[in-house]
């Protein structure tokens, strides 16, 4: 029988018992929420690292979560028992600037991905804090501030190393074992781990970005002007909205600290030069109460909320692909509004319409391209006594605006809501994915994650 010490002498990395004395921080996710105890946790720094937890938990018949950066909000990174494989120490990234790609480890998070891009004067579309890792942001969908313009994260790649459940490493791309890049794209982490991701990168360097905020009672009207303007705009103009309350510190003045307000951050990428025009209907507007635009690297915009959101809170999220929002929907929208539980609880409504629209349902796993929006609706808060009261509120929101929603949600913003609400996000896909499913994970090794069951 095999044991954690001999898988330490064949790893170049770390192996982290329930003995060792990183254990207790290695074993955290993001998530406050999530308390799981891992048998054995590896520290991966190559792919050879990869494929011996691999061959071992297959061999032991060890349950194995896959760790990016951690970011989950339902904890797959982690399971209790069983072998966390965790890539986060792997993040090499390669620019090449002749081919304008961005080949990067599956442990890299944004910030590292986008600061080493950044330098050629490229980014590759990603999300809203720049501490989610790459890899689970990518194989679910990963929107962000150049989604409208550029598209998805995973419309932006090209080409995957990948190691299978048998051990094998594959790579796959269009052209090579095209299945499995199809079902990658949008099907998590269930067909195998990415050690690397080969992204095409979007020529983006300063941004003309920041937030605008609203009192509540324009909450309304602000909500209409976003619901029948913000997508009308040209696509480099990406503007998501928000119902939050004020966090008590600078830039913010303190009249407004703790304030409920609604906001739109905006991000125009397009040339500096004419982000004023672009900004024009917007101005028309109804004046901000607050506002903090200006030009700005991509990489400084892509981290200005992180400290907002440190890691450890609490977190208990929902969400859903909306296409329309009626008259009916704000309703709901400001009573739930008016009840934000906490300092950091938010709604938000990324928009994901333009070039992330034009790529077809069937091309890639990810199905949702008629919506125009993804809403995520977020309890947060530090104290695990607020555990129930954001999880509540969330739950509630949720439900007044399900019936307004296209009926599924973005794979990212899912907690365990069981199979219906994952066949609900890949709809005519499902079948697809499973028939890939069992081809490459028979088993149903790779099932700490929103699960395709090939039983
Ligand atoms: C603060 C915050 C902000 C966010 N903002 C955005 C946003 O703007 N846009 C957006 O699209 N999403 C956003 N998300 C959601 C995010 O995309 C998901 O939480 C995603 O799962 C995070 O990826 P990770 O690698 O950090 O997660 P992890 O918890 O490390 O991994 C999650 C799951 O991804 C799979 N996985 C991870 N690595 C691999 C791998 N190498 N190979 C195969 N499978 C793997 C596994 O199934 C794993 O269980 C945000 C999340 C948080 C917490």
């Amino acid at each position: 029988m095999n044991t954690s010490s001999q898988l330490a002498t064949a790893i170049r990395g770390s192996v982290i018992t329930p003995t060792s004395s990183e254990y207790e921080v290695a074993r955290k996710v993001y998530n406050g929420m999530i308390d799981r105890h891992p048998d054995v946790i590896v520290r991966c720094a190559n792919v050879a690292d990869v494929r011996t937890a691999v061959n071992f938990a297959r061999q032991e018949g060890l349950t194995v979560a896959i760790r990016g950066g951690g970011h989950n909000g339902a904890g797959l990174g982690v399971c209790d028992h069983g072998m966390v494989i965790d890539l986060s120490p792997m993040k090499g990234v390669r620019v090449d600037p002749v081919t304008k790609t961005v080949r990067a480890e599956a442990g890299c998070t944004q910030a590292d991905l986008n600061h080493a891009a950044q330098s050629f004067g490229l980014a590759v579309p990603a999300g809203i804090i720049s501490t989610t890792g790459i890899a689970g942001l990518t194989l679910g969908g990963g929107t962000g501030y150049l989604t409208r313009k550029y598209g998805l994260s995973l419309d932006n790649l090209l080409e995957v190393d990948v190691v299978l459940a048998d051990g094998r490493f594959v790579t796959a791309s269009a052209q090579e074992n095209d299945d499995l890049f199809w079902a990658i794209r949008g099907g998590g982490g269930n067909f195998g781990i990415i050690t690397s991701f080969l992204f095409r990168g979007c020529p983006v360097d300063q941004v003309f970005a920041g937030p605008m905020l609203w009192e509540m009672e324009n909450a309304r009207e602000v909500l209409q002007w976003y619901r029948d303007v913000a997508l009308t705009l040209p696509e480099e103009l990406y503007g998501f909205f928000a119902f939050l309350k004020v966090p008590p510190g600078p830039p913010f003045p303190e009249e407004l600290h703790h304030k409920t307000m609604c906001g739109i951050v905006w991000a125009y990428c397009g040339p500096l030069d004419q982000a004023e025009e672009a900004f024009r209907p917007v101005r028309k507007f109804r004046a901000p109460k607050f506002e903090l635009t200006g030009p700005m690297p991509y990489t400084a915009l892509q981290s200005m909320f992180d400290g907002i959101y440190a890691p450890g809170l609490q977190w208990y999220w929902r969400g859903d692909f909306v296409s329309e929002i009626p008259d009916q929907a704000i309703d709901e929208h400001l009573k739930f509004a008016a009840q934000l539980p906490t300092l950091q609880s938010t709604m938000h409504l990324y928009p994901v319409d333009g070039a992330a629209g034009r790529v077809g349902r069937h091309e890639t796993a990810f199905s949702y391209r008629e919506a125009k929006w993804s809403m995520v609706i977020v309890g947060v808060d530090p104290d695990p006594a607020n555990a129930a009261k954001i999880t509540a509120w969330t739950k509630d929101y949720w439900s007044a605006l399900h019936p307004y929603s296209l009926g599924g949600a973005y794979v990212n913003f899912m907690m365990d809501e069981g199979i219906d609400r994952i066949k609900a996000t890949y709809r005519d896909n499902y079948d697809r994915l499973l028939a890939i499913k069992r081809k490459y994970d028979p088993e149903n090794f790779f099932h700490v994650n929103q699960n395709i069951r090939p039983d």
